[in-house]
């Protein structure tokens, strides 16, 4: 199963991306998690990053769409994989399609109006895991592994309103996109809660 995973920021892409990587046994791949790791590792290919995922913007393709294509040769593919995060343009898409098979893109479809505070209440941990703050009780801690949580450099009301208006001008064209090749599933997620909108992505992906 070869699955692209689109969404706006903010839809759940994360959440569901860990779900549906274990329960079908696919490599999850985040562009966004590559390249945090590649700034945490002080790479060239994260300091250049940096500077446009801070402000909210595409990082490059010539560097994005390599990662992906190197990612892409790893032999722990060869069962399926999710893309997460990529393509998030026309131009990544078609580029995709140059060395890629996809089977399916998967549409989270999330209330606009959620957005906002869905990510700026986002407390992340270094192990992959995420939550809402309204869902805490106050802790600062990963219920997972225990570590300390942060929030992402990206997750401020300034950068989530560019992160927003990248999506609608690069990203959600690509709806259309994978519509005309056939291959766009839609789950609506308004406002369910995690677990309502896996059920609803397995039954997509159980067909
Ligand atoms: P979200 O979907 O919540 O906005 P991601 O972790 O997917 O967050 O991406 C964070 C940032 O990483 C993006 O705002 C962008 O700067 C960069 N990025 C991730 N994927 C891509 C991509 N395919 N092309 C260009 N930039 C990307
Ligand atoms: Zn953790």
């Amino acid at each position: 199963m070869k699955i692209i995973l689109l969404g706006a920021p903010g839809a759940g892409k994360g959440t569901q991306a860990t779900r549906i990587a274990q329960k079908y046994g696919i490599v999850h791949i985040s562009t966004g998690d590559i390249f945090r790791a590649n700034i945490k590792g002080g790479t060239e290919i994260g300091k250049l990053a940096k500077s446009y995922m801070d402000a909210g913007e595409l990082v490059p393709d010539s560097v994005t769409c390599e990662i992906v294509k190197d990612r892409l040769t790893w032999s722990d593919v060869k069962n399926g994989y999710l893309l997460d995060g990529f393509p998030r343009s026309q131009y990544q898409a078609e580029v995709l399609s140059g060395f890629a098979d996809i089977d399916l893109c998967l549409n989270l479809e999330v209330d606009p109006s959620l957005i906002m505070d869905r990510i700026c209440g986002r407390r992340v941990c270094s192990c992959g895991e995420s939550y809402h703050v309204s869902t805490l009780n106050g802790s600062t801690t990963c219920a997972k592994c225990g570590k300390e949580l942060t929030v992402r450099p990206d997750d401020n009301p300034q950068t989530v309103k560019t992160r927003l208006d990248t999506y609608e001008k690069n990203t959600a064209p690509l709806i259309d996109y994978y519509k005309a090749k056939g291959k766009l599933v839609t789950v609506v997620c308004g406002d369910k809660n995690p677990d309502e909108v896996f059920k609803a992505v397995c039954e997509v992906l159980d067909k």
